[in-house]
């Protein structure tokens, strides 16, 4: 079977203009249909094609994707609690929170981590009540324009459960995935920001986006000259003087997106490039954990200046669990250079003697 060509430069184009129809003329009472593109976007890339295939996508499977979404908003965000003694979970919906906040907050709370959720039992009802949620509201909703349908994207399937996307849908959400996304998520963010109801939660603090999505943050550089001091003017990593350092996070953002002011540390461009992703062998460990416990106030007291969180229980419990998942993966741990180690189980009792 021969496999039908890719969207042309002009499909491709009047693909990503129906996308911000949808955005902008679109209604949106709730954050639904945002996260429904998301996903739709994320799962072109996991299962679909780059030529013009249609591509089913099973509704329980859309689900999934919206209780991962949505697992980072069920946590409180910070540490406000609003007037009527409950903890602050920002509102995703004009009127009532939204019901797809109740699930996965149940899911949460009762698993911690959504690994462990997707391992439960629990997990496929709530990927039943999920499914059923996304089917009665953005499903059919998202392609409904004020006076007109546009219903470029997808269409019931002919296999029960499914929907179907269009010739050519999924090899344009591969191809402008990231555009997509970004597209998305900053109205949601704009849908967020507006509710009256998350106002007094939103107040100081600025890291909406990245306690949302993850997007990381440029106002670390306010950090460089008090961590200069903390540190001597030394990298954290090498020990060696440092003239025009980098604020590096201990913990790698990308896998803990979160700025933390004790996870942030100075250290050399070439240091930081080859520490990359990787964790910091334990040697490292030790020093930052140090730097921690001698300097956590000044830290403190600089990250209040330059409006970045503070916690540093939260941050070391970050660190155990870092360090736990790497134990647990066998990954490589960064020394110097291009050099690597394995972790030798000393991370452990470190943490507890900083803990
Ligand atoms: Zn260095």
């Amino acid at each position: 079977m021969t496999r039908p060509p890719p969207p042309t430069a002009a499909d491709q184009v009047a693909f990503l203009g129906r996308i911000e129809r949808l955005l902008s003329e679109g209604q949106f009472v709730a954050t639904y249909k945002y996260a429904l593109l998301v996903a739709i976007a994320d799962l072109s890339v996991q299962h679909g094609h780059d030529d013009g295939s249609e591509l089913d996508l099973p509704v329980r499977l859309i689900a999934e994707q919206f209780i991962e979404l949505y697992w980072r908003h069920s946590a409180p965000y910070g540490r406000h609690s609003v007037g009527d003694g409950s903890y602050g979970i920002l509102i995703q919906n004009n009127g009532r929170q939204a019901s797809i906040i109740d699930i996965v907050e149940k899911l949460r709370f009762q698993h911690r981590k959504l690994t462990l959720a997707r391992a439960s039992a629990a997990w496929r009802g709530a990927v039943t009540r999920t499914a059923n949620l996304v089917d009665k509201m953005p499903l059919w909703r998202l392609q409904v324009l004020r006076n007109e349908t546009l219903e470029f994207l997808y269409a019931k399937s002919p296999i029960p459960g499914n929907i179907r996307l269009k010739p050519g849908v999924a090899a344009n959400f591969r191809r402008f995935h990231r555009m997509v996304i970004r597209m998305a998520q900053s109205e949601w963010l704009r849908f967020i920001q507006a509710l009256p109801g998350n106002a007094s939660l939103l107040g100081a603090t600025s890291d909406l986006g990245q306690f949302l999505f993850g997007i990381e943050r440029t106002g670390l550089i306010r950090m460089i000259k008090p961590l200069a001091d903390i540190q001597g003017q030394r990298c954290l990593y090498c020990s060696k003087h440092v003239d025009t350092g980098e604020i590096d996070h201990f913990v790698p953002w990308s896998r803990y997106p979160r700025d933390l002011a004790h996870n942030l540390v100075l250290a050399h461009k070439q240091c930081n490039r080859h520490k990359s992703d990787l964790l910091a062998a334990e040697t490292h460990l030790d020093r930052w954990l140090a730097r921690n416990q001698a300097h956590g106030a000044a830290i403190t007291e600089a990250a209040r200046t330059a409006n970045i969180i503070v916690d540093l229980a939260g941050t070391v419990s970050v660190a155990g669990w870092a360090y736990a998942h790497g134990a647990s993966l066998h990954a490589a741990t960064w020394l110097r250079g291009d050099e690597v180690e394995p972790l030798s189980g000393r991370w452990r009792s470190l943490l507890v003697e900083y803990g």
